[in-house]
């Protein structure tokens, strides 16, 4: 090994470090902290009414974050509006209403996952127990990026009723977790 090589190689390594870190988490930090943000102002609401609240994320012609205005839905499903034109989506959002014995709520459901997958664009969860997941509509998979408590969380959860999560699922495991 030359000197020349072995000046190159801790930056090398960092820049693979990078890499890998980029393919986990896709979005910026910003992106994060705008999206944590918006679920903590929605969240008390969603789980007061216990109903989904849904919309989209995108940028505006400044690139600064926005969303559309949150349209309330049902106790177990949400359809959003149409985003306004001058807004750039990057992602659809809903939240998933208040803690409950009978819904699977702290994970994306297999319907979110392939509404994005056919709408092509990613999505973000928030859950009654906090937590945030986001759709990735490429990799056809949902991955928890943050966990309980992340997000505002329902104070009647109760962890012993809710069943535990994997940090990722394909739409397949997703079927298989609803119809087990
Ligand atoms: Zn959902």
């Amino acid at each position: 090994m030359n000197t020349k090589t072995q000046k190159l190689a801790p930056f090398a390594f960092l820049f693979i470090m990078c890499l890998s870190i980029s393919g986990v988490f896709a979005q910026s930090r910003a992106e994060l902290a705008f999206v944590t943000k918006f679920f903590d102002e929605l969240q008390p609401k969603s789980i007061a009414t216990n109903r989904e609240y849904c919309g989209y994320f995108g940028r505006d012609e400044n690139q600064s974050f926005v969303a559309t205005r949150p349209i309330r839905g049902r106790e177990g499903s949400c359809l959003p509006a149409d985003p306004i034109s001058e807004m750039d989506i990057f992602a659809s959002y809903h939240t998933h209403g208040a803690f409950s014995y009978d819904f699977d709520s702290e994970l994306p459901s297999s319907d979110d996952l392939r509404a994005d997958i056919a709408e092509e664009t990613n999505g973000y969860i928030a859950t009654p127990g906090g937590r945030i997941w986001f759709n990735d509509a490429n990799r056809e998979r949902a991955v928890m990026i943050c966990g309980r408590n992340c997000t505002v969380s329902d104070s009647d959860f109760e962890a012993d009723g809710a069943r535990g999560v994997r940090n990722r699922y394909s739409l397949e495991q997703l079927y298989v977790r609803e119809n087990e």
